[in-house]
């Protein structure tokens, strides 16, 4: 597999200080500062989609949408492939969209697992060319147990575009074939990533301030 390769912002980053950008109002104490200002997530999706357009063959790709945290991603990430598909004339990508939401659950051995719940019969998948579009991936651990799920319905190729991936010494050691930013071990909120359902109506990736933390607990 050919090594991904992407934006790294570094651990020592400082960000951009909230003030300097527009926040919504009601989210302006609870961030540390902006880690991605949406500009940029914008001119790195636009360039994955680049990528990824030149790297498909005519084939139909099967663009699965892993939910909530994946939906912004994916529709800016699908626009920029239309973009390409209605400008170039020598060659398009025909795509086919779905979405699907995790539900992780314990089972009686109290191990991790990870179900699919919504999205259309999976067995479509069969012999097609698979694209998971995810929004972080962390430890790698929900990313390995869907890509086991699928392969039990025998795509002919399944690739993984993340926006973010974490840098963490957590890691199962997965890495997507495409990837948007590498960040530092820092939990981050906006861009439809959120803490129990907040933040996803803000536009930056911005880091979480952990002392707001009881504000957003259940
Ligand atoms: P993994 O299985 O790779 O450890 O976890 C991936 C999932 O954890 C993501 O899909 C996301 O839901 C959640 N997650 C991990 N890190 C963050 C973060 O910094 N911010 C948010 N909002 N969610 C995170």
């Amino acid at each position: 597999k050919k090594k991904c390769r992407s934006i790294h912002i570094s651990d020592d980053d400082p960000g951009i200080p909230t003030d300097l950008l527009s926040i919504p109002l009601h989210y302006r104490d609870d961030i540390e500062n902006v880690l991605i200002p949406y500009g940029l997530i914008l001119d790195r999706t636009e360039a994955l989609a680049t990528d990824i357009f030149n790297d498909c063959g005519n084939e139909p790709l099967i663009c699965l949408c892993v939910l909530k945290g994946g939906y912004k991603f994916f529709a800016d990430l699908t626009e920029r492939i239309q973009n390409r598909n209605r400008t170039n004339g020598h060659k398009s990508l025909p795509m086919m969209l779905d979405f699907i939401r995790l539900k992780s659950y314990h089972n009686d051995k109290s191990v991790g697992e990870v179900q699919i719940i919504g999205g259309d019969d999976m067995s479509q998948i069969k012999g097609k060319n698979v694209l998971i579009v995810e929004d972080i991936i962390d430890t790698g651990k929900t990313m390995v147990k869907l890509l086991t799920l699928l392969e039990k319905f025998k795509p002919k190729s399944v690739r993984v575009c993340s926006l973010l991936v974490k840098r963490t010494p957590h890691s199962n050691g997965y890495e997507p074939d495409y990837a948007g930013f590498s960040i530092p071990e820092k939990f981050v909120v906006g861009y439809a990533l959120d803490l129990n359902e907040h933040f996803r109506d803000l536009e930056h990736i911005c880091v979480f301030k952990p002392t707001s933390l009881g504000k957003y607990s259940v």
